[in-house]
């Protein structure tokens, strides 16, 4: 099964760290934010919460969150720019998808930080 995100295979990229996000922490904001895309694919809303910075998450951005990746049908994600520098992450990227017969891109340059090993997203 190909991966949401690109990839050729599910079970050796974004899988792992949806099965099991203790064990299996993302090893970079880039590999983090690719497996945050698939599972919105997946519909796995506990995956983008357990991944939000503690220090920003919001239950009501969660409760937008689930109504949203209903809607939609994601077609294909773009990285566009991305970089890594000790503890903080930064990627540009394009998210296609369908909602309600509509074609639509979502564009975000979103901000990452390392805490205790593991990336969480931190800002659009
Ligand atoms: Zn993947």
């Amino acid at each position: 099964m190909k991966c949401p995100c690109g990839s050729d295979s599910y079970q050796s990229c974004c899988g792992p760290y949806h099965e099991n996000f203790e064990e299996h922490a993302a090893p970079t904001a880039l590999a983090l934010m690719k497996s945050r895309y698939s599972a919105f694919v997946k519909h796995l809303p506990d995956y983008l919460w357990e991944t939000t910075d503690p220090q920003i998450r919001d239950p009501r951005v969660h409760q937008m969150n689930i109504e949203w990746m209903k809607e939609v049908t994601f077609t294909g994600l773009e990285i566009i720019d991305s970089s890594e520098e000790g503890n903080k992450g930064k990627i540009e990227f394009r998210a296609h998808y369908q909602i309600k017969g509509e074609t639509k891109v979502h564009s975000e340059k979103s901000k990452f930080r390392k805490q205790a090993g593991r990336w969480y997203y931190r800002s659009s």
